[in-house]
C-alpha cells in the first residue's frame, strides 16, 4: 500500500516537472525571441513623427494608435484648429477646461513663473503678428509690436471649476510644449501595451522608452544646429526620458539679409537674443523638456542652468559662438562628435 503511494507521488512529481520544464521552455523561448522592429513616418502638428517600436510580434497597430494619439492632442491644442478648446478661449477668452487642459495651464504657469516670464503661453497675440513659419511672416512694425505686447501676460490665465479664462484680446499658443505633451500621451499608451521598446520623435522631443535589442541606453542626436537637417554635432545616450531641442534654425524668415526666428523673448516682442542658437534638454516628462528648452533658449544660459535644476532637468546648451555646455548630470552621458563646436568645461 505504502509502495503504491510512493509510485503515485513519484509518478506526480515526475508530471510536474515536465509541465514546469515544458513551461519553463515554452517561456525562454519567448524571450529569445529576437525584438522586432516596427517603423512608421507621418506628419501632425505641423511636423514630421517618427516612430520606431521594438516587440516581439508585429506592432502595426500599436503605430496606428499612437498616430490616433497625437491627432487627437492636436485637435485638443491647437489654436489653429477649429472647435479646440484653444480655439475657443482665444476667440471668446473663456473655455471649457477638463482636467488634462487645467493640468497644462497649470505646469505652463509654473515654468512662466519660474523662468520669470521667458516662457510664456499667452505669446500668442506675437507670434501670430510675426506667423514665422508660414507663408504670410514679415517683420512687423514697433508700434504693432508695442501693441501685440500689451497683450502677453501668463499670470492672466485663470482655471476654475471646469473652465478657463484669459485676459480680453489675450491670444493662447501652446506650441512650446504640445510636441513633449504628445510624447507623455504615447508614454502612457506605450505603458498599457507589450511593446518593449521604442523610439518616438515629434518635430523637436523625442520619446526614448523602455529596451532596444541591445540595452535601455539609447543614442540620441543633437543636431547640428549650423548644419543640414540630418547633421549631428553630438550624441546623448539615455534612457526612459524625452528630450527636446528649441533652435534658432527650426524656422526662420529672411528679411534685407537679416535672419528672425521663432522663438520670441515675451519682454522686447521680438525674436529672443540671448547668444544659445539651440538648447536641448533632458526630463522625466515630455512637457517639461519642450517647455524648458524653449524657456532656456530665452534666458540663456546661466539663467537657464539655473531654470533646469529647479525641475530636475539637464541640459545641453550651445551659444552662438559654437561653445558647447553640459549640465553636471549629463555630462557623462554626452559626446561631442563634431570638430566644428568646442566643449567648455565651464558649465557648473
Ligand atoms: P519650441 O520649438 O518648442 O521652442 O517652441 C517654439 C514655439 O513656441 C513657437 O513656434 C511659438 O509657437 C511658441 N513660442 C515662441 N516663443 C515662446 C515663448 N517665449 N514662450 C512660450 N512659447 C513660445
Ligand atoms: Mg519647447
Amino acid at each position: 500500500m505504502k509502495n503504491e503511494k510512493a509510485k503515485k507521488a513519484a509518478a506526480a512529481v515526475c508530471v510536474l516537472s515536465a509541465v514546469f520544464v515544458v513551461a519553463f521552455l515554452v517561456t525562454a523561448d519567448i524571450f529569445h525571441k529576437p525584438l522586432r522592429e516596427t517603423d512608421k513616418y507621418s506628419v501632425a502638428m505641423g511636423t514630421v513623427i517618427t516612430q520606431r517600436l521594438f516587440s516581439r510580434s508585429d506592432a502595426s497597430k500599436e503605430c496606428a494608435d499612437i498616430d490616433e494619439i497625437i491627432n487627437t492632442l492636436e485637435n485638443k491644442i491647437s489654436w489653429r484648429k477649429e472647435g479646440s478648446p484653444i480655439y475657443s478661449l482665444n476667440k471668446n477668452n473663456t473655455a471649457g477646461c477638463d482636467e488634462e487642459l487645467s493640468e497644462i495651464f497649470s505646469r505652463s504657469k509654473a515654468v512662466y513663473d519660474a523662468s520669470s516670464g521667458a516662457f510664456d503661453i499667452t505669446v500668442g497675440s506675437l507670434t501670430t503678428l510675426w506667423n514665422i513659419g508660414e507663408e504670410t511672416a514679415r517683420v512687423p512694425d514697433e508700434n504693432e509690436i508695442a501693441s501685440a505686447l500689451s497683450f502677453v501676460d501668463g499670470s492672466k490665465i485663470n482655471v476654475s471649476d471646469g473652465v478657463v479664462t484669459s485676459g480680453k484680446g489675450q491670444l493662447v499658443d501652446l506650441g512650446a510644449v504640445g510636441k513633449g505633451l504628445a510624447c507623455d500621451k504615447v508614454r502612457e499608451y506605450l505603458e498599457e501595451t507589450d511593446i518593449n521598446g521604442a523610439v518616438i520623435s515629434v518635430g523637436g522631443s523625442v520619446l526614448l522608452y523602455g529596451e532596444n535589442e541591445e540595452t535601455e541606453t539609447w543614442s540620441v542626436g543633437v543636431r547640428d544646429p549650423r548644419g543640414e537637417s540630418d547633421e549631428y554635432m553630438g550624441v546623448l545616450s539615455v534612457s526612459y526620458c524625452c528630450v527636446s531641442t528649441s533652435g534658432d534654425y527650426e524656422r526662420v524668415l529672411r528679411k534685407d539679409e537679416k535672419t528672425y526666428h521663432h522663438i520670441l523673448d515675451p519682454k522686447t516682442g521680438y525674436p529672443s537674443d540671448s547668444s544659445l542658437i539651440s538648447v536641448t534638454v533632458v526630463s522625466s516628462s515630455g512637457f517639461m523638456s519642450d517647455a524648458l528648452s524653449t524657456a532656456c533658449f530665452v534666458l540663456g544660459r546661466e539663467k537657464g542652468e539655473r531654470l533646469l535644476s529647479m525641475f530636475d532637468a539637464e541640459g545641453v546648451f550651445i551659444d552662438s559662438e559654437k561653445n558647447v555646455f553640459v549640465t553636471p548630470g549629463l555630462k557623462a552621458s554626452f559626446t561631442l562628435t563634431s570638430d566644428k563646436y568646442v566643449l567648455s568645461g565651464e558649465a557648473q
